[in-house]
């Protein structure tokens, strides 16, 4: 009998190179019913190496799905060895998603800082594809300098249907730079959203996602409405190890994705 912590493999059917040190891998589920939502994440990873837990960073079809994974550590750069045909194990999906659902005529700000625009980028895809039913949406995405940017060539088609603001904090001497320059939270009064219609969506490094959450209540938004990620280092991703708890919390089965003002209760809230 399979037990909960019981892998599936996927086949690598596709890799792109983002960066650097961030590739995203196409995978072809073997098993046929796996399904996920934007925001959840799997744990990922290799016999005799260990698990990592990484985002989907795509919607979920026929089994096919995407992560994007910076090489960081002991299992994220044993992956990035990977060619296209191996098999990687996987096992999820785990933990709250974005709540997308709620959100018919609402207006949407989405901000992401490096690699936390992978688990956004599903909430984009599925907001382009159903434009009509959301209000006013625009996405801030930062990075610390233009080589560090992912999704680089859709996040121009993004802005058909929505509003973007690409900035980084620096551009290296020599670098050709078309977009924006400085921390996201300057582009927080430059969207179009309505703060008092809006759902924001934030996932980054955590000290960029409290100055944007602070940036976000001084302009208006309710924290019933703003919405964060949470990274935590994590074990067995059920609930069961305790690794990533938060307080009261277990950032993999009450989160990743938490309603800012659920966080707010916690001893050590955002930080
Ligand atoms: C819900 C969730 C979703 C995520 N999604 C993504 C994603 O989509 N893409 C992505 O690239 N990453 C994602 N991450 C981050 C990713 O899981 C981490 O970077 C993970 O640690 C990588 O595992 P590793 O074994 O490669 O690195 P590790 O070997 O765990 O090392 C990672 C970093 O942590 C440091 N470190 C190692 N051990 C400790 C310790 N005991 N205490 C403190 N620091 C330590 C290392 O020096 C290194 O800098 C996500 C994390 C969470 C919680």
């Amino acid at each position: 009998m399979k037990t909960p912590l019981f892998p599936f493999k996927a086949q690598i059917i596709d890799i792109k190179i983002e960066t650097a040190d961030t590739k995203t891998y196409t995978l072809l589920s073997k098993d046929a019913a796996y399904t996920a939502k934007p925001g959840q994440f799997n744990m990922v990873g290799y016999p005799g190496v260990g698990e990592a837990p990484i985002s989907l960073s795509s919607s979920v079809t026929d089994g096919i799905f995407q992560h994007t994974i910076k090489g960081v550590g002991r299992v994220t750069k044993f992956l990035e060895r990977f060619k296209i045909g191996d098999e990687i194990h996987f096992r999820g999906p785990y933990g709250t998603h974005w709540p997308l659902d709620m959100q018919s005529g609402n207006d949407v700000l989405i901000v992401a800082g490096g690699v936390g625009l992978a688990p956004l980028r599903p909430v984009i895809h599925e907001i382009v594809k159903m434009r009509n039913f959301f209000g006013k949406v625009t996405v801030i995405y930062g990075s610390r300098s233009p080589d560090n940017i992912i999704f680089m060539d859709e996040i121009e088609t993004w802005r058909k249907d929505i509003e973007v603001f690409l900035t980084v904090d620096e551009i290296p001497l020599n670098m050709k730079w078309n977009y924006d320059v400085g921390m996201v939270t300057k582009f927080i009064d430059k969207s179009t959203v309505n703060p008092l219609n809006a759902y924001a969506f934030i996932c980054g490094p955590e000290i960029m996602m409290l100055f944007v959450s602070k940036g976000l209540f001084f302009r208006g938004f309710l924290p019933s409405r703003v919405y964060v990620s949470l990274e935590r280092r994590m074990k067995c991703g059920i609930a069961q190890c305790g690794h990533c708890q938060h307080g009261s919390k277990f950032v993999c089965k009450d989160g990743p994705v938490f309603a800012y003002k659920e966080i707010t209760k916690l001893p050590d809230g955002l930080l």
